[in-house]
């Protein structure tokens, strides 16, 4: 059987959805891999480097030959021609929202896998894309608030005088916010960090950090089953900003990464709280993509304010970092489809009732079939 890995259509994304690595890993499941030219470039991979690793260097239009195709982003109409029925689609399927293209994935009759719906349990555990490519985004967030930071982030004693080390606030402390408060740490700035769910306190501690937080009765109910937060209160929301705002009028880089499961972002910073900055801070809004955690943030851009604030909102950060994010990326697809295949036979055999395929598979044999997603008139 023939796994394919197309170029990534988006100009947005230069990640990749193998490496070297799992091209000999594929192989040695028993697939024939194919990879079409050029795929890996903005990831710093060469097709010799792939062919090295055994697979072919193939065409666009080699899709029709595939058993499984692995991608980032879900493939659109144009792409979805080329597919045969049956074939297993494995990406970031982005289907909220997206109607029509699930609509077109089911259609096409592909069998679609959505890896950002992977459980968040151990077994599950090396096919978490959110993980990997959150804990990235967390560092590269801080590697692009210092660039726009005009100053130094250690503290530097010289004999010309003493550079102060810069603060950075870091709002949100799951994956991302955890690898920022190490980044930033390491780079010697002075961190804080807040959250809704207790569960954080602790490990903001453990990286060094303070952690800032209003600690009332709803804090301490807001982390759901599932490790999730939950969306606070107005009342909440309002203490929360009373707490917030002294402290962001002091900082030099705030970074923030909040988001509630299904909901737009939470708005942490306000318009006058942005404006209560010095001149040449920084914020790093991760959320912007979700709606933004901060006023005036916008996606794709990096904003200046009237009193010299940037506001940086960077889309895909993840693929900032792409050369690295794509080798861990294309290790989670690995795991996963590994799971799919029949050690004995080598060849697909997807097990519907697994709970892996249950909570990723969107469409099956022309229907949609994930259950946030089926319509009643389907
Ligand atoms: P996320 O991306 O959904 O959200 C980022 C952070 O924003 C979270 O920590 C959340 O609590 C916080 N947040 C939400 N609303 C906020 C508000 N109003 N103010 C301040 N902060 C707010 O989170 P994530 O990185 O996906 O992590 C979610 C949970 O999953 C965490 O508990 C994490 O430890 C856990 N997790 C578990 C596994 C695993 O077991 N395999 C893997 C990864 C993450």
């Amino acid at each position: 059987q023939t796994v394919f890995i197309p170029r990534e259509l988006d100009a947005n994304e230069p990640r990749v959805a193998a490496s070297p690595d799992t091209v000999k890993r594929l192989a040695a499941l028993g697939f024939d891999v194919v990879v079409e030219a050029g795929a890996g470039l903005n990831s710093r991979i060469i097709d010799t480097d792939y062919a090295s690793a055994g697979a072919a260097i193939g065409k666009a239009s080699d899709v029709a030959k595939a058993d499984v195709v692995l991608k980032v982003r879900r493939p659109g109409d144009a792409e979805l021609k080329s597919y045969k029925p049956g074939t297993a689609v494995i990406a970031i399927m982005d289907p909220y929202g997206n109607d029509a293209a699930v609509a077109a994935l089911a259609k096409a009759g592909v069998t679609a896998f959505s890896m950002e719906f992977m459980p968040r349990i151990t077994r599950a555990q090396s096919m978490d894309v959110l993980s990997s490519q959150a804990n990235l985004a967390g560092y590269q967030a801080v590697i692009d608030g210092a660039s726009e930071y005009d100053r130094a982030l250690p503290m530097m004693m010289t004999a010309a005088g003493t550079v102060p080390a810069a603060k950075v606030f870091i709002m949100g402390v799951g994956v991302a916010g955890l690898q920022a408060i190490a980044t930033a740490r390491r780079l010697g700035a002075v961190v804080t960090a807040t959250d809704v769910r207790p569960a954080a306190k602790e490990q903001v501690a453990s990286l060094g950090a303070k952690f800032l937080a209003v600690e009332d009765d709803e804090f301490k109910a807001a982390e759901t089953a599932g490790g999730y937060a939950k969306e606070m209160s107005k009342e909440y929301q309002a203490k929360q900003a009373a707490l917030t705002s002294e402290h962001i009028a002091k900082q030099d880089i705030v970074i923030t990464t909040a988001l509630i499961p299904g909901r737009p972002a939470p708005k942490l910073v306000s318009a006058a709280m942005v404006a209560s900055m010095k001149p040449g801070s920084v914020l790093v809004d991760l959320a912007v993509e979700r709606g933004g955690n901060v006023e005036g943030a916008e996606a794709g851009k990096v904003v200046t304010t009237a009193n010299n604030v940037k506001i940086v909102g960077h889309l895909n950060v993840p693929g900032r970092i792409a050369a690295s994010a794509s080798l861990l990326y294309a290790r989670n697809l690995f795991a996963f489809l590994e799971t799919l295949v029949d050690k004995t036979t080598k060849t697909l055999a997807v097990n519907r009732d697994d709970d892996l395929v249950k909570a990723t598979m969107l469409t099956d044999g022309g229907r949609v079939v994930h259950p946030n997603f089926v319509k009643a008139d389907q």
